[in-house]
């Protein structure tokens, strides 16, 4: 089944609201096998909300979901636009009118007269519940295209598809025809190599697609035939992707390593440079991360190099802050202090200033010391401040990873 998505709003053609209900959409109705084919947004503007509505009506869409100009003010004329589109009436619900004065006397508030504007309802319309806020929304069956009005608010509108519009309308089981395989450590190039073959054998009735992000690439995995196993399948790539393959759909780099110390009952303390806390946050990200993480130190000059992590001074003096040396340093030093069992560091050139010939901007050392084993890993990520900062934090708690792992 096919649907088409109008979104309506100057702000989400001026960019100063991005459009996160149609991709939220797009996701949610999938393991319904109702794709989204068509989105189109339009301004606040009554003539236009008119043709593009007919123009999705005339292609024959199953569904078309309208978010956006529900509101009480003089830019929301979705209601009017589906009146005239479909020569409809606007009807006054006196019930639903009390229901949103009582709703503002509980709050002690006097309620504008410009909400009575939300108890006028389209007189074809089904109405659908909104438990998060005061604008109803509508259900219309449009020559056979069944047509959902919504609120724009993002959380309105979520919560009237997920608690009225599937069971009522859809009232079918979901079915996960899609799995990400998500993998750190490897570019998108060299993770093909490794499971060319095995896209050639599943080509029949699977579609692959590569996802690179500067914090690792995704791998998604679209079921087409309905008889075959996406979970078989996915265990087949995912073991080709080892050791580069950490989880899948939303699992986070930071939650699967914190589950690999939990299982190791191991503690973890960091000792950031260049990252200036950002492993301690992800880290602490994930609910329960208390188990196993100890805590950071952020030690960007030399000065607390030496004072809060025991680097010594003529090693900095000798090979630079940004050298292997300090990086190790740094990871023994904050294991020593907290009595983690293992230390993580970070010592680099972020950018855009600092450079030089022989350490150039983008340069980083990476060190990790666990019971069994010390190392420094050197990267560069000359992709500007944030994105350094960035990939360096994935390449941390990645190589942490695979030392666990891999003993
Ligand atoms: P309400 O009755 O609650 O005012 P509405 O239907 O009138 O809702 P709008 O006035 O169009 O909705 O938008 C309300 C809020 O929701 C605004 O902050 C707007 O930026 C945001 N919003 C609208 N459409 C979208 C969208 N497609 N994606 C994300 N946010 C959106």
């Amino acid at each position: 089944m096919n649907a088409a998505v109008l979104t309506i709003g100057d702000e989400l053609l001026q960019g100063f609201t991005v459009d996160t209900n149609s991709s939220w959409l797009g996701t949610i109705l999938l393991p319904y096998n109702i794709r989204i084919t068509k989105k189109i947004t339009v301004g606040d503007k009554l003539n236009d909300i008119i043709s593009e509505t007919q123009n999705i009506l005339d292609d024959k869409y199953d569904f078309l979901f309208v978010t956006g100009g529900l509101g009480p003010t003089h830019d929301d004329i979705t209601k009017e636009a589906f009146r005239q589109l479909l020569d409809d009436e606007i009807i006054f619900d006196e019930n639903y009118y009390l229901q949103l004065k009582q709703h503002f006397e509980k709050r002690s508030i006097k309620m504008p007269e410009s909400n009575r504007s939300q108890a006028m309802l389209l007189k074809t319309a089904d109405v659908i519940p909104n438990d998060n806020g005061t604008a109803l929304g509508m259900h219309l069956l449009i020559k056979g295209t069944h047509t959902f009005i919504m609120p724009g608010v993002p959380g309105e509108m979520r919560s009237m598809v997920n608690k009225y519009i599937i069971p009522n309308y859809i009232k079918k089981t979901p079915v996960e025809n899609f799995i990400t395989i998500k993998t750190a450590g490897i570019m998108e190039s060299h993770l093909a190599e490794k499971v060319n073959g095995l896209m050639e054998k599943y080509s029949h009735s699977f579609r692959f697609a590569f996802l690179p992000h500067y914090s690792g690439v995704s791998f998604r995995i679209n079921k087409l035939d309905e008889n075959e196993n996406l979970l078989n399948v996915k265990d087949e790539f995912f073991k080709a992707m080892l050791p580069y393959a950490y989880g899948i759909n939303d699992n986070t780099l930071e939650e699967i390593l914190g589950l690999k110390l939990i299982e190791y009952k191991f503690t973890i303390a960091t000792a950031e440079s260049c990252t200036g806390g950002l492993i301690g946050k992800r880290l602490t990200d994930s609910a329960g991360s208390s188990e196993y993480f100890l805590g950071s130190v952020t030690a960007y000059s030399n000065q607390l190099k030496t004072s809060l992590l025991n680097v010594p001074n003529d090693i900095i003096q000798k090979f630079g802050a940004v050298s292997e040396e300090v990086a190790l340093e740094m990871a023994k030093g904050v294991r020593a202090k907290t009595g983690a069992d293992i230390g993580i560091s970070t010592t680099g050139i972020s950018g855009p200033s600092g450079g030089t010939k022989t350490k150039p901007v983008g340069l980083v050392y990476i060190g990790v010391v666990t019971p069994e084993k010390s190392m420094v890993k050197k990267y560069n990520f000359n992709y500007g401040r944030n994105i350094h900062r960035e990939m360096t934090t994935t390449a941390a708690l990645n190589i942490t990873r695979l030392a666990i792992e891999q003993g």
